[in-house]
């Protein structure tokens, strides 16, 4: 029996290795540098503790492990002792004796895995602990974990990942593995660059996650809607609830709680003791929701989350997949459900358009919502297309909601045609640009105020589309933003108020010509030519 294999039986109890970790662990072991991908529940702290407990048997002394989560790190180390592994941590919460008590065990080579914030690894005196051991052979193995921190192009970023080069830098030849549960192109190239690890092997599990069915639906009442998917589906189980402002997490909670579902709130604007209460609840009790901003989630780790649902929009595919992610860990089937609408598409748009980054940051965040509408539009296989944006080819899953009941959809070109062709006529007849509410009430004819005032009754678009539904008005506009046919400009009032109004863009010829399909899900019984949509 190889040392890895004694390791994982004797100290963690298991028989055998999952998917890649043997070949991760055999590689860290012999001193070579590693890059894993793997979902999130794939079982990548194994591919660290193992060969730091092999390594420190060897003589090859401590183990530092980087970690930018300080639950998460109590957790390990407190899990590491039941097995009998000498484990320790150092971050904010210790006091300063507790502080030289841990440095003075791991400079006597008393530790085999040593936990550290990655604000602490940057400090002079933690570099100078790692000098002493250096230079006595002692350091064993660095282990980076949640590695896409490095990346400024993800919601985790943390500037003092950027700094992590130093140690290889200083300390060459210490075998390094960084991890990450993110696995896009672009964050495995920002990993690479930011951590210096262009030598290393990179090791990418599948990230499919079998047992999580995917749904998005059409936003339409999302309370009432959330209420029945959860009363329906998922009556007395744990799940998460994300949604964007702290407001709205609190107005959930409390309508849920109404409603008779044991539901709690969490968000960075609730003092921590309130957010430490909840968290435990939810990992303790059975059959809690938690209502929640993305401030919640990272390095929880609760096997039973029987649904993660989304009622606004993330920013992006590697958002959604690590959110819904924490659903299922246990493998038993669970549930992700989203509801999606253009207010979403408006907002995100919006939010990115507004905030202060630089423009290639911007043109980067715009590409990765576009993914993310485009698998909100879909109305073929989801998690085809989820994989596919981590570069994995699958076939269509028979467990998402477009494949177990393939969507009636109906050709939009025309309604997007009449769509277009009013807002050009607007802006050729008004000298300005107008928002999405009149332009749909000039397609389907209606008698406004804001019509009359512009004259709006005499364009020849107006009336064209009497036969269209506002909600099909509506998710004809929301395909045409999602996919770029559509622009958004923000039109400031004097009064300091502001408001979205649509352009055309250079994608809007596509649909003029009939050569970019528009095909929509069909809401609800209405007008628009019906085709049957096949699977596969
Ligand atoms: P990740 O960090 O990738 O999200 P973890 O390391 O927390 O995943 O592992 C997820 C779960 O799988 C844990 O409960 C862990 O103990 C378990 N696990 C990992 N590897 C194995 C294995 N080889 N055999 C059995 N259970 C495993
Ligand atoms: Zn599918």
């Amino acid at each position: 029996m190889s040392p890895a294999h004694f390791v994982l039986n004797d100290v963690f109890g298991y028989e055998q290795f999952r998917g890649s970790q043997e070949a991760i662990i055999e590689h860290v072991i012999a001193g070579g540098d590693a890059l894993v991908l793997m979902p999130t529940g794939g079982g990548k702290s194994l591919c660290y503790q193992v060969p730091a407990i092999v390594r420190r048997d060897a003589g090859k002394g401590v183990a530092i492990v980087v970690s930018p989560l300080i639950a998460l790190m109590h957790d390990q180390v407190g899990a590491l002792h039941e097995a009998g592994v000498d484990a320790a941590f150092l971050n904010s919460t210790l006091d300063w004796p507790s502080t030289l008590d841990v440095e003075n065990r791991v400079a006597r080579g008393e530790i085999t895995l040593l936990y550290a914030a990655p604000e602490r690894v940057n400090t002079d005196r933690f570099l100078s602990l790692l000098d002493g051991l250096y230079q006595r052979g002692q350091l064993g193995l660095f282990a980076i974990d949640e590695a896409h921190c490095v990346s400024q192009w993800g919601h985790d970023f943390r500037p003092e990942y950027r700094m992590l080069t130093v140690l290889h830098e200083r300390y060459p030849g210490v075998p390094r593995i960084a991890l990450t549960a993110t696995a896009d192109a672009l964050t495995r190239v920002d990993i690479v660059d930011g951590l210096q690890l262009q030598e290393a092997r990179q090791f990418v599990s599948s990230f499919d996650r079998p047992n999580i069915r995917y749904t998005i639906v059409e936003k339409k009442e999302p309370l009432t809607q959330l209420l029945k998917f959860i009363q329906n589906e998922h009556p007395g189980d744990a799940g998460v609830v994300y949604c964007q402002s702290r407001k709205r997490v609190e107005e959930l909670a409390q309508a849920l709680s109404h409603a008779g579902i044991t539901a709690l709130p969490y968000h960075a604007g609730l003092s921590s003791d309130v957010r430490q209460q909840n968290q435990d609840r939810f990992l303790r009790e059975d059959g809690i929701v938690m209502t929640a901003t993305i401030a919640f989630g990272m390095g929880i780790d609760k096997p039973d989350v029987r649904f993660v649902a989304h009622v606004d929009m993330p920013k992006n595919i590697e958002g959604y997949y690590q959110e819904t992610g924490r659903a299922g860990r246990d493998g038993l089937p669970a549930d992700a459900w989203m509801v999606y609408g253009l207010n979403d598409v408006v907002n995100q748009r919006r939010m990115i358009d507004e905030s202060p980054a630089t423009e290639e940051f911007k043109r980067i965040m715009r590409g990765k919502l576009d993914a993310l509408l485009g698998l909100a539009e879909a109305t073929d296989c989801r998690r085809v297309r989820l994989l596919a944006y981590f570069g994995e080819h699958s076939e269509p899953c028979g467990n998402c909601d477009n494949c177990l009941h393939p969507p009636e959809v109906w050709d939009g070109t025309d309604a997007a045609r009449k769509l277009l062709s009013t807002i050009y006529r607007v802006h050729e007849a008004s000298g300005i640009s107008f928002g999405t509410g009149h332009i749909m009430d000039i397609v389907r004819g209606k008698d406004t105020d804001k019509v009359r005032q512009f004259g709006h009754e005499k364009l020849s678009t107006f009336g064209l589309g009497t036969e269209y539904s506002e909600p099909q008005l509506r998710g004809v506009l929301r395909q045409l933003l999602a996919t770029g046919a559509v622009g958004l400009q923000k039109v400031m009032l004097e009064s300091g108020h502001s408001f979205d109004t649509l352009s055309l863009t250079s994608g809007s010829r596509a649909v003029l010509r009939g050569e970019q399909p528009v095909q929509l899900r069909e809401a609800m019984a209405g007008a628009g030519k019906r085709t049957r949509k096949k699977s596969g």
